[in-house]
């Protein structure tokens, strides 16, 4: 297939395109770079299955030639980001993804959307099923990212509805692995950071807040099995094992061995209390379940960040 990948150049993407790549696919990456890197797919410039168009996905978007699915994964996506561009990341979620279903809709391609566990907000359901409606602060900060992502599930669904594109919505419970960026403020490159330069590791809020961690290999092998399934609703991918940030922070200084202290600093506003996947529909209609436990997917991520 010729796959058209937004957001290509960010963490996840660019482990996207390294897969589709091996699977025998064409992929045309768009991005802007506002937070994805050219590095991260330097390894693949000059594959003649492999095409980089530097483009905001909030304007119209427009591939020359044939293209047989859309994968939507543009976004701001770390809490830090989408709170320094509140209106570019409402773009993205809602302009975006429109235009991305208008090329699919056009070339009659299949469409995927990456949406996230913050469709959920503060959940007062714990694990989360999909069948659960969500608790989300729409006027809170959060409220541009969880409410851009719930806006696209809901176009992409009426696309499904009213044109009979075929789609696939995959809602994200946090991932972390290799090309994550340093600064990107989300907890696992935070905290891995700190932890290689001796510096506190900030816990925000008295750190009990819970959170479950998905190596990003798992996630990529969920994406391949329902971008090849024929469920059209939305699928939770992500690994159950829930932790409290504090265990998880202590979880860093034990793997690194850092000389850092932990140090509490404010918690954001809207900071979800839980998180964690209920993946029985994963399991039984996809046959997928995360395969990396969280030590050895730290360690793999530890070591990359050393090298970095
Ligand atoms: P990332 O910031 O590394 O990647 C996002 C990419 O989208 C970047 O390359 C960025 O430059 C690009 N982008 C943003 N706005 C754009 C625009 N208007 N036009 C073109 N490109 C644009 O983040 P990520 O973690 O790789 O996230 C990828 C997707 O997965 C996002 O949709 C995010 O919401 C979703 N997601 C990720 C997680 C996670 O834990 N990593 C969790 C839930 C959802
Ligand atoms: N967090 C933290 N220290 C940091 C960064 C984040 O304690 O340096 C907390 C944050 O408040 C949240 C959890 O870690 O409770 C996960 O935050 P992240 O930004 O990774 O993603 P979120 O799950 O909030 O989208």
């Amino acid at each position: 297939m010729r796959i058209l990948l937004t957001g290509g150049a960010g963490f996840l993407g660019s482990h996207l395109c390294d897969k589709l790549i091996s699977m025998g696919h064409s992929v045309v990456c768009m991005d802007n770079l506002i937070t994805g890197t050219l590095e991260n797919v330097a390894h693949l410039r000059g594959n003649e299955r492999f095409e980089f168009i530097m483009h905001d996905v909030s304007n119209h978007i427009s591939v020359e030639g044939k293209i047989d699915y859309v994968m939507h994964l543009a976004s701001l996506a770390s809490p830090v980001d989408y709170l320094t561009y509140p209106i570019k990341t409402l773009k993205v979620g809602s302009l975006g993804t429109h235009n991305s279903l208008g090329v699919a809709k056009k070339n009659g391609a299949k469409f995927f959307l990456a949406s996230t566990s913050e469709v959920y907000g503060d959940p007062l359901v714990n694990p989360q099923p999909e069948t659960y409606w969500g608790n989300v602060n729409p006027i809170g900060p959060r409220g541009v990212y969880d409410e851009s992502k719930r806006l696209a599930e809901a176009l992409t669904l009426a696309y499904h509805r009213t044109h009979g594109l075929d789609t696939k919505i995959v809602r994200i419970f946090n991932t972390y692995g290799e090309r994550m960026r340093a600064n990107d403020g989300r907890v696992v490159p935070n905290l891995i950071y700190q932890a290689l330069h001796n510096e506190p590791l900030t816990v925000y809020g008295d750190g009990k807040q819970t959170r479950s961690f998905c190596y990003v290999s798992d996630l990529i092998e969920g994406f391949i099995k329902l971008m090849n399934s024929d469920l059209n609703e939305p699928v939770n991918i992500g690994n159950p094992c829930e932790m409290s940030v504090l265990e998880f922070a202590e979880k860093i200084k034990a793997f690194t061995g850092t000389k850092s202290k932990i140090v509490f600093k404010e918690l954001p506003v809207d900071d979800p209390k839980v998180r964690r996947p209920d993946i029985t529909k994963a399991k039984a209609k996809l046959g997928w379940e995360p395969r990396v436990n969280v030590d050895e997917g730290l360690r793999r991520t530890i070591d990359w960040f050393k090298k970095k």
